[in-house]
C-alpha cells in the first residue's frame, strides 16, 4: 500500500509533505512531487498537511485521478532511474509534463467543485429521490 500525489500538486509544490515523511520517499520533479511506492510506509503523515488536498491513500484516489497511482510509480521506474538513485528535479512523468499550466485560481475552483460534490452526495443521503 502507498500514498499517491495527484494532480492538485502540479505547479504548487510547496513541499509541506516532504518534511513530514519519515522515510524520505517524496521526491521532487519539475512541476510536481511524487511518492515512491516501494518506499512509502503508509504512515499517513503527509496527507493532512497538503494545502490543496493532493495526497490520497491509493484506495481513496478519486476516480478521475486514479491514473496517478501509475504516474507516481512509473516516475521511479528503474529503466529510467537506477535503484537507489534519487530523481529529484529531473523532469516529470509524461502525463504531468503534458498538463497545461495549473493556476492557483483553477485550484480554488477545483476545491469549490469538490465541496459542492460532497454536499450533493450528503443531500442525496438525507433526501433520497
Ligand atoms: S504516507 Fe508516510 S511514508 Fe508514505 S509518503 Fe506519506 S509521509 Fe511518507
Ligand atoms: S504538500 Fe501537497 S501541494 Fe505541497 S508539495 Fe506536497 S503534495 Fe504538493
Amino acid at each position: 500500500m502507498t500514498y499517491v500525489i495527484a494532480q492538485p500538486c502540479v505547479d504548487i509544490k510547496d513541499r509541506a509533505c516532504v518534511t513530514e515523511c519519515p522515510v524520505d520517499c517524496i521526491h521532487e520533479g519539475a512541476r510536481t512531487l511524487y511518492i515512491n511506492p516501494a518506499e512509502c510506509v503508509d504512515c499517513h503523515a503527509c496527507e493532512p498537511v497538503c494545502p490543496v488536498e493532493a495526497i490520497f491513500h491509493e484506495d481513496d484516489l478519486p476516480r478521475h485521478w486514479a491514473h496517478y497511482l501509475a504516474v507516481n510509480a512509473e516516475y521511479f521506474d528503474e529503466a529510467a532511474s537506477p535503484p537507489g538513485e534519487r530523481r529529484d528535479a529531473v523532469g516529470d512523468h509524461p502525463v504531468v509534463a503534458a498538463l497545461p499550466r495549473q493556476s492557483v485560481l483553477h485550484k480554488k475552483e477545483i476545491s469549490v467543485f469538490a465541496v459542492g460534490k460532497e454536499e450533493a452526495a450528503d443531500a442525496d443521503l438525507w433526501f433520497p429521490s
